[in-house]
């Protein structure tokens, strides 16, 4: 259906996500789930944000029973949530900087104080909640000078897509993904 699938596992695809950290290499990642895939074909503003990714992944089982269908088999799905939560594990490690982008103001608080309570050594170098003027340049600027290894971007369908690609210039390293409501289900 025009979306570049990459053929990769969860674990596969997180590993390499480190390996562009630790290069640091600018990435733009897209979590598609059928939600997109169909707004992408319905839309080609919307396809033009997802041809800008450096990975886009089958974010779902929807994705990969379509493939399936269509004669073209991914190996798995790799999930939004399921990538965030095992950067998040191996950024305990490793000692990822990241920023946060999205929700409501109460639950992206709250998503900060549980990743600060569970894994302590990810420094959580900035965040910021989803509704903000967009014509206003700051976060972006913000996430310019702090220079995260990972950028968190929770902001909706096509929403987070739309804010990556339009501020990407911007920046001259990191992980950019998209994760939906993942700090809906962090901040419990
Ligand atoms: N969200 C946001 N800004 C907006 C709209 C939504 O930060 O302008 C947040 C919302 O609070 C939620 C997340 O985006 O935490 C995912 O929203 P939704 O469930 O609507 O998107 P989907 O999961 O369908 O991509």
């Amino acid at each position: 259906m025009g979306v570049p699938f990459l053929h990769i596992h969860q674990q596969g695809f997180v590993d390499l996500l480190v390996q562009r950290i630790e290069q640091q290499e600018k990435t733009f990642v897209v979590t598609a789930n059928p939600e997109v895939v169909m707004q992408a074909n319905e839309n080609p503003t919307v396809m033009n944000y997802l041809k800008q990714a450096t990975y886009i992944c089958a974010d779902g089982i929807g994705v990969v029973k379509a493939a399936q269908i269509l004669g073209e088999s991914l190996p798995g799905r790799v999930t939004g949530y399921d990538t965030m939560v095992r950067l998040l594990e191996i950024g305990q490690q490793k000692r990822f900087k990241i920023y946060l982008l999205g929700a409501q103001k109460e639950t992206i608080d709250k998503t900060v104080a549980n990743i600060h309570k569970t894994y302590p050594n990810v420094e959580v170098v900035g965040y910021h909640d989803g509704f903000f003027d967009w014509n206003n340049n700051s976060i972006a600027q913000e996430i310019a000078t702090l220079q995260p290894d990972l950028v968190f971007v929770a902001l909706g369908v096509p929403r987070q897509e739309k804010w990556i690609a339009e501020n990407l210039d911007k920046f001259s390293k990191g992980v950019f993904i998209g994760v939906g409501g993942s700090f809906d289900v962090i901040a419990g």
